[in-house]
């Protein structure tokens, strides 16, 4: 078996492991990083966020013509959608950004090696080449462990992998289901829901909790789930699946205290679980919790020493953009920089139409807190941007300290709300009062400058609502 040295092993090229592999690389550590697939990216670029961003961006141009075109003044023929070539763009997109990794790497000096990684011991990790080649065994001071997560299964949803499947089986649908049951009303389920329901599925969402999207805030999500019924979203909340299974060429969801339900395909999203299975933790004495996450201290040291975890394989907010903030902060303490990682900033987009973006507390864990707060509305309604591009439903919601003026959240939901939450973080980080927000000039006309009258609006000088 060959064997090589470097200084750090990165296992697992996701948004953790090849951000932390490059920022190894910039601060001039000899740095390796190990994928079993030959696409580095992850979950995150090959069946993640943005495979999903590309089907939805697709199925609203679609229904745009559909519903919003007329309004403009245009009107179209018998507008149709190809949907091969609808996921032969987002295959390329894909492969864009995967080969991008490539070259970065190959700019930046970092070392791949495609193939399945199991530490041997605490500085061995040995890689079992895709290619089938001779394995090789790499020897490191430290080993960074980036693994990520896969769609957590349960048992009495028989998946097939085809008509019963996961977020990735959905986003490579060969057809349009004509009925397709969502098990699991969370971001992943709402999404890939949305682009099937826009390409004309009848959509069923069944919820076991009484509310979808958890952890965002109650006021949005009543004006979503609102918005997303009269998409035609069907939600059944409070519904306990109690099996799906394949029958001929339909499936069949049976919900407790309910009829069965005959659907043609039946998508799984009731979360992620880590991937920290077959990665020989076992070898290193390095025990996961009972869910399976590995467990760290703030610098990501695991209890064994030289050995680090960071993403989606540690737990907290499974996002990339999360799991690519702690790459870099991981990476740095290990050069000695002394970087900072702030959990309570870290935003969170579901990208439905409307998307819905939050930064910071909720009210409902503010009141829990018993933090006393003012806080300040805009509807989009009120805002020119909005009007012009014909899409004024929701509104931008800050959350201020009713002593400090402190911004403690951000709740948004409409049109781009996820691009418009970033000024919302950038306060945040930097400890920006909402009057901060209010004295800072607005671009007109924006959708931000909703923003800029929901600050105002904090201390009732809102102009234009
Ligand atoms: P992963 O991306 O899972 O990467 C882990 C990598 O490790 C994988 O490539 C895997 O092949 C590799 N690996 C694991 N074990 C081994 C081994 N033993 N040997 C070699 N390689 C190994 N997040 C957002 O922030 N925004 C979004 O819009 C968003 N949308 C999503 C949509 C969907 C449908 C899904 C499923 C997820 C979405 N996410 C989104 C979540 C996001 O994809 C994850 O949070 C992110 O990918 C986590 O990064 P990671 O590097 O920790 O893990």
């Amino acid at each position: 078996m060959k064997t090589v040295k470097h200084e750090l092993v990165v296992l697992g090229g996701g948004p953790a492991g090849y951000v932390a592999a490059i920022r190894a690389a910039q601060l001039g550590i000899d740095v390796a990083c190990i994928d079993e697939n030959s696409q580095f990216g992850g979950t995150c670029v090959r069946v993640g966020c943005i495979p999903s961003k590309a089907l939805l961006e697709s199925s609203h141009v679609y229904e745009s013509t559909q519903h919003d075109l007329a309004d403009h003044g245009i009107s179209v023929g018998d507008v149709k959608f190809d949907l091969s070539a609808m996921m032969e763009r987002k295959k390329k997109i894909v492969d864009r950004l995967t080969g991008g990794i490539d070259m970065l790497f190959k700019k930046k000096g970092v070392t791949p090696y495609c193939g399945r990684g199991k530490f041997r011991d605490v500085n061995t990790v040995e890689v079992s080449l895709s290619d089938g080649g001779e394995a090789v065994q790499i020897t490191a001071d430290q080993v960074l462990v980036c693994a990520g997560s896969r769609p957590a299964s349960i048992p009495p949803v028989e998946e097939d992998g085809d008509r019963i499947g996961n977020s990735t089986t959905a986003l490579s649908f060969p057809d349009v289901p004509k009925r397709l049951v969502v098990i699991g009303g969370g971001y992943i389920g709402l999404e890939l829901g949305s682009v099937w329901k826009r390409l004309g599925s009848e959509v069923i969402v069944l919820e076991a909790m009484d509310r979808i999207l958890p952890g965002l805030d109650d006021e949005l999500v009543k004006l979503a789930y609102r918005t997303f019924k009269k998409q035609g979203i069907d939600f059944r909340t409070g519904t306990f699946v109690q099996s799906a299974k394949v029958q001929g060429d339909k499936c069949i969801v049976a919900i407790q205290g309910g009829e069965p339900i005959e659907c043609d395909r039946v998508l799984l999203a009731t979360g992620r679980t880590p991937a920290t299975d077959n990665l020989g933790l076992e070898s290193i004495g390095l025990e996961t919790d009972n869910r399976g996450f590995i467990s760290v201290n703030k610098n990501f040291e695991t209890s064994v020493e030289g050995v680090y975890a960071i993403g989606d394989c540690i737990g907290g907010a499974m996002l990339a953009h999360k799991a690519m903030e702690e790459a870099v902060v991981c990476v740095e303490r290990m050069a000695g920089i002394k970087s900072h990682m702030n959990y309570d900033v870290i935003p969170a987009v579901v990208y439905t139409h409307p998307e819905i973006a939050m930064v910071g507390k909720t009210e409902q864990q503010l009141q829990d807190e018993g933090i006393e707060y003012k806080k300040g509305i805009c509807p989009f309604g009120a805002n020119g941007r909005a009007q012009t591009l014909g899409d004024v439903d929701g509104r931008v919601k800050i959350l201020a300290d009713a002593k400090t003026d402190r911004v403690l959240g951000v709740h948004i939901i409409g049109n781009r709300a996820g691009d418009l939450i970033a000024e919302a973080a950038a306060a945040m980080e930097f400890g920006a009062s909402s009057e901060d927000i209010a004295r800072t000039c607005h671009a007109h006309p924006t959708l931000s400058e909703a923003v800029h009258e929901a600050a105002l609006a904090v201390d009732g000088r809102a102009i234009h609502t």
